[in-house]
């Protein structure tokens, strides 16, 4: 069968890993299945180049970044190749330019356009293991961009969609958890979930698998598994699957858990003006990615707006106050740091009520204050004290049979 095998950046961590994949991959090879490989960038690799950019500037430049982020996968692929060339097996690696991964222009965040699978499958027919480096692409313009963190796992369930093949995504755990077993480690391992689930986990911050990537796979029909690297068997990890089969008859299936969460909130504006209207013209035009939002009415029936964005984003609204003043001079601007977002999703919670109340009384009987709430179809999400997390998870895991 032909197979996309994808391995972050902890499964290729170190040369020896990456010797056991190539072991791993000459076995596969060796029974009959035909195997696109998506690496990532080894370890930490992708950090550190960020690192070093921001060592050799104070400045953003996105096109040179996305040059240099592009090498972290670059590395890994040719490495690993010959790792199983070594074997004896026949591998060729493929950066994304090399496999015509075409991509909108956004540097840091472009989305797939187009990829062309000619050269992929003529190296397969050729007998090849084919490597392909995750990530990244080209524009328009020739120059190279990256998908985004996480990014490897979008080029993989990509490439399976084109080959119309299953999508094996291996990682550091084996597989998705009711809750992060790093913080919970009793949650429970989910033996399948359906696309809709794993695609709310991931957007509400669990780390398993980049959003996107998960909307592709629904989006395809792809076949995903998520498991641990080298326990290849469908057994140890978790099969993602149509709605319909899954079977999540539980309310709640998962709690994920997003500690990069920034609460903004703007204070005195004027009621009935177009100031909220003006003020997210600017969040679209600095592109700072919002999440949650709330509006209330305050003191003087002035208007208090409060908003969450990813942490990364914070400098960004601090430009977007510093460069308006005609709008922001006259409104306080509070932002808020020490707070996580907890978010309870269930995809059988569509056809439950009460929910809510559970949520609420199980953080009271541990004194956990909540602050904002927003609600789905299938999920209810908090934002608590980042220092409270660690009673929350437990007594939330405990009501829900998580
Ligand atoms: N190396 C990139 C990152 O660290 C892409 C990936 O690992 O999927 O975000
Ligand atoms: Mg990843």
């Amino acid at each position: 069968m032909l197979v996309v095998e994808k391995y972050g950046g902890s499964s290729v961590a170190t040369i020896e890993k990456i010797k056991d994949i190539a072991a791993h991959l000459a076995e596969r090879k060796k029974q009959g299945d035909q195997i696109v490989v998506v690496a990532s960038a080894m370890g930490k690799t992708t950090n550190q180049l960020i690192e070093e950019s921001k060592q050799v500037s104070g400045k953003v430049h996105p096109r040179e970044l996305d040059a240099l982020l592009a090498l972290g996968e670059g590395k890994t692929v040719p490495l690993l190749a010959m790792a199983v060339q070594d074997l004896g097996v026949d591998a060729i690696s493929l950066t994304g330019i090399q496999i015509g991964l075409k991509a909108t222009s956004r540097h840091q965040r472009a989305q797939i356009k187009h990829i062309d699978a000619t050269r992929i499958k003529r190296h397969l027919d050729e007998g090849k293991i084919v490597v392909v480096a995750g990530f990244q692409g080209t524009n328009d313009e020739g120059d190279v961009v990256t998908l985004g963190r996480g990014g490897s796992d979008t080029s993989a369930v990509a490439l399976a969609a084109i080959l119309q093949c299953p999508c094996e995504i291996y990682t550091d755990v084996n597989g998705l958890y009711s809750v992060d077993p790093r913080k919970y480690p009793d949650a429970k391992k989910l033996d399948t979930a359906s696309y809709d689930l794993v695609m709310e986990m991931a957007n509400q911050g669990s780390k398993v698998m980049e959003p996107r990537s998960v909307e592709i796979a629904k989006k395809y029909n792809v076949h995903l598994y998520i498991g641990q690297s080298l326990y290849p068997k469908p057994k140890y990890g978790t099969i993602v699957m149509d709605n319909q089969l899954a079977l999540e008859d539980k309310v709640i299936s998962g709690i994920s858990i997003n500690e990069n969460v920034s609460m903004i909130t703007v204070r005195n504006i004027p009621s009935g003006g177009d100031t909220t209207c003006r003020i997210f013209n600017l969040i679209n035009q600095y592109e700072i990615n919002v999440d949650m939002i709330n509006q209330s009415i305050g003191i003087n029936n002035n208007l208090v707006l409060s908003f969450s964005c990813n942490k990364d984003d914070v400098h960004l609204v601090d430009k977007m106050v510093k460069e308006n003043p005609g709008i922001f001079a006259p409104l306080t601007v509070d932002k808020q740091n020490d707070l996580v977002k907890l978010s309870l999703v269930g995809v059988g919670m569509a056809s439950h009520f009460g929910v809510a109340a559970r949520v609420f009384n199980a953080l009271d009987k541990v004194n956990v204050h909540f602050y904002h709430i927003t609600t789905s179809e299938i999920t209810i999400s908090v934002t608590i004290d980042a220092a409270k997390l660690g009673d929350a998870v437990p007594v939330l895991a405990a009501e829900f049979n998580l």
